[in-house]
């Protein structure tokens, strides 16, 4: 593999898209010493410029730990601390997750989860706390925390990805056109760009892929408001009740976040917004201000695992998708599996690997 800075010759990884995916995993292949070159159109859409950028290892339903929690967590850790050393800047904050209860029975189960000789769950606090005041007139009553969670600010590791993928190789803003992509045995050309192998992380446009659009995705359209208000107590620690108030400083809150299958647009929708009002005023019946109000697509796969690996059939042809609701916490692990299967030739791990759903693909494709 060639070791280029900027891309004079051969590229060992041409990336499509800059989004969590394409940007976690060109970090990672230059941390592995390769090379990369990243075609990414700002204006197409990108549910990563608008995440909240939330990691909880608790799925509220059941309170069990969300899935492979114990091996991400300190993956995601590693990998958002070192780049933040890197580029002299913060991408993550641990936060603790409230969960209210507002039933004898959720608490009791909580106690069952987090107590005991051998807890089913440390990620759960093993106390019930009382009486937080969120704004002036609700305090919430009975509570607990998860722990280890927190937020990565998606906005800007975007940001400082680019600039730092721009002092690196090239990164052309402008829209892949598949049709234009020749590929060979050894190599792919794009334009003026040659490279080893090809990585596609296009997030839920994954359908406009000839290459990969029979992967069955789910995809699920998000929504969210940013409010301002000088009442809400929260400062760091972000409240849950089936709905997410997150503080992100200077008055500012982050409320999350809605779930639709049916229109897959960037669209924000005054349904949306009124599903998240209606939560957010069971709590907060204090004056706020609404000073955005986003969506996006959540690249969601029909087993909601990630879906990554090689073409079955063209070998130089890669993909890094599938992270769906939880992006922040996927992306470094499996970006560091498919790094690592590359390296070392072997498959990645079955649950994620691509070619389970090799049947779906047509054979005739191109
Ligand atoms: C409302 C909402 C809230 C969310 N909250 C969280 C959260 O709290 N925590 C969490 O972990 N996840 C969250 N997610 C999920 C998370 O946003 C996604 O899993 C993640 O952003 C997917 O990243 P991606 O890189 O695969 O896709 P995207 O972010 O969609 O990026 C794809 C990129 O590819 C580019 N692209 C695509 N096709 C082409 C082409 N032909 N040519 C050039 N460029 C192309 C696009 O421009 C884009 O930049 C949320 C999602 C939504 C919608």
């Amino acid at each position: 593999m060639s070791h280029l800075k900027k891309n004079k010759g051969l590229i060992d990884f041409l990336i499509v898209g800059q989004g969590m995916a394409g940007s976690v995993l060109a970090l990672t292949f230059i941390k592995a010493g390769y090379s990369v070159g990243i075609i990414d159109q700002p204006s197409l859409s990108s549910s990563s410029k608008i995440a909240a950028g939330i990691w909880n290892p608790v799925v509220f339903k059941r309170l069990t730990k969300s899935w492979m929690a114990d091996a991400l967590i300190p993956e995601l850790f590693k990998f958002y601390q070192s780049w933040e050393r890197v580029m002299q800047t913060q991408f993550i904050q641990e936060r603790h997750i409230i969960k209210s209860f507002s039933e004898e029975q959720e608490k009791n189960h909580w106690l069952k989860k987090s107590q005991g000789h051998e807890p089913d769950n440390d990620f759960l606090d093993p106390h019930i706390y009382h009486d937080l005041p969120i704004d002036e007139h609700y305090l919430l009553k009975n509570y607990s925390f998860v722990n280890q969670a927190g937020s990565l600010n998606a906005s800007h590791f975007l940001k400082e990805t680019r600039s730092f993928l721009k002092s690196q190789c090239d990164v052309l803003e402008e829209t892949f056109d598949h049709k234009t992509l020749q590929l060979s045995a050894d190599s792919v050309t794009y334009k003026s760009l040659k490279a080893t192998n090809i990585v596609f992380c296009e997030g839920h446009l994954i359908a406009t892929n000839p290459y990969f659009n029979w992967i069955p995705m789910k995809p699920a359209k998000g929504e969210t408001l940013t409010i301002y208000s000088e009442h809400i107590k929260l400062e760091k620690d972000i409240f849950n009740k089936g709905f997410f108030i997150m503080p992100l400083g200077k008055n500012l809150f982050k409320i999350g976040a809605t779930y639709e299958w049916d229109v897959l647009d960037d669209i924000p929708t005054q349904e949306g917004k009124d599903e998240l009002l209606n939560k957010l005023n069971s709590v907060i019946t204090s004056p706020y201000r609404i000073e955005s109000h986003e969506a996006g697509v959540r690249p969601s796969v029909i087993d909601r695992r990630p879906v990554i690996g090689k073409h079955p059939r063209h070998t130089n042809l890669f993909l890094f998708n599938g992270l769906g609701t939880k992006a922040v916490m996927l992306a470094p692990y499996f970006a560091k599996q498919l790094v690592d299967s590359i390296l070392h030739n072997k498959p990645v791990d079955e649950d994620v690997d691509l070619n389970r759903f090799k049947n779906y693909h047509p054979g005739t494709s191109s």
